[in-house]
């Protein structure tokens, strides 16, 4: 018998699990030709998710956990999920019932019966959510996708149905700053995208602010591409140029016209600007270098308190 994991990141959702619970045995009641594995990791909740996670794993002895010793956010759970899942088939969902269970005897479907390596979600509306985070999105994804060579679909979820081969090739990629949704893309192999419908949470609250969402899409272009460097380093060859053509100016002019004193505002401008672009591009150097220095210590990506995994 053929054997799914399913991996769960839970923060803070003891008013989701139940509703999760619930759904989720229906549809493993609809693949019984399959053996299951419902792997929960919770992320350091402050809640009484564990207490639920356990009473879960008393009655149903399918149903394992991991519980860390902090919040190490969902890329860490994710990869302790695929670090700790048995299954010949990985499936990654949410807790608050975003990711429809229903569709994975469809997603298994395309793995079974046409051949792909694995089968990802995306959501093609964005109802319920506030237009200027759309919008943010939306311009997030034009732009890694101009500058970046793995591609990224727009709206993608991380629901994903995958072999135990692709599961193993994430794995080889142990880095500390993790980026998902470029990870799926890099390793490769043939993907289905299935889209639905954008479906609001169960119950609970979302864990990302907007400011959070910023960050991880500064992490995701640094991880994923290069191009800031090139840029900042395009925008100083140019300000060289200009500043060339400039100082011939002046001192034609100068030489033509005689010397009278002006222009000091126009100066400040430009030395403002200059040290502008300055600052902006240290910066850009500063994000790749602090990520290397993260990578460099080789700290672990998460650190478990207690489990029960057999
Ligand atoms: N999650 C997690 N660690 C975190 C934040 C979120 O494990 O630090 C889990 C969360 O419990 C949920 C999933 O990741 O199962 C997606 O989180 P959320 O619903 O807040 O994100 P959204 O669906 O709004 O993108
Ligand atoms: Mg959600």
């Amino acid at each position: 018998m053929e054997k799914i994991t399913v991996i769960v990141p839970c923060y803070n959702e003891e008013e989701a699990l139940n509703y999760y619970y619930a759904e989720m045995n229906k549809v493993m009641g609809e693949l019984s030709e399959y053996a299951f594995e419902l792997l929960f990791i919770n992320d350091g909740s402050k809640d009484n998710t564990l207490g639920i996670l356990k009473s879960f794993s008393q009655k149903d002895e399918r149903v394992k956990y991991i519980s860390f010793s902090r919040n190490f956010g969902k890329e860490a759970a994710m990869y302790a999920g695929f670090k700790n899942s048995t299954g010949d088939y990985v499936c990654l969902m949410d807790a608050d019932l975003q990711d429809p269970p229903k569709l994975l005897p469809v997603m298994l479907k395309a793995i079974k019966e046409e051949g792909y390596d694995s089968v990802a979600t995306r959501r093609v509306t964005r109802k319920g959510e506030p237009p200027i985070r759309s919008f943010f999105a939306r311009l997030f994804y034009k732009i890694m996708n101009f500058i970046s060579d793995t591609e990224l679909m727009d709206g993608a979820r991380d629901y994903r149905l995958m072999t135990r081969q692709f599961v193993n090739s994430l794995l080889e990629l142990s880095e500390y700053n993790r980026f998902s949704k470029g990870l799926f893309g890099w390793v490769g192999f043939e993907t289905k995208w299935i889209e639905f419908e954008n479906v609001e949470r169960v119950a609970g609250e979302t864990k990302w602010s907007f400011w959070k969402l910023l960050l991880y899409s500064i992490e995701g272009i640094v991880a994923f591409s290069t191009a800031p460097l090139a840029i900042s380093s395009f925008i100083g060859i140019l300000m060289l140029v200009v500043a060339l053509l400039l100082i011939v100016f002046i001192v034609v002019r100068t030489l033509l016209f005689g010397d009278p004193v002006e222009g000091w505002p126009s100066l400040v401008c430009i030395i403002s600007m200059i040290g502008g672009i300055q600052l902006f591009c240290i910066g850009i150097l500063g994000q790749y270098l602090s990520k290397t220095y993260l990578e460099t210590k080789k700290r672990p990506i998460y650190i478990v308190k207690e489990s029960k995994l057999k």
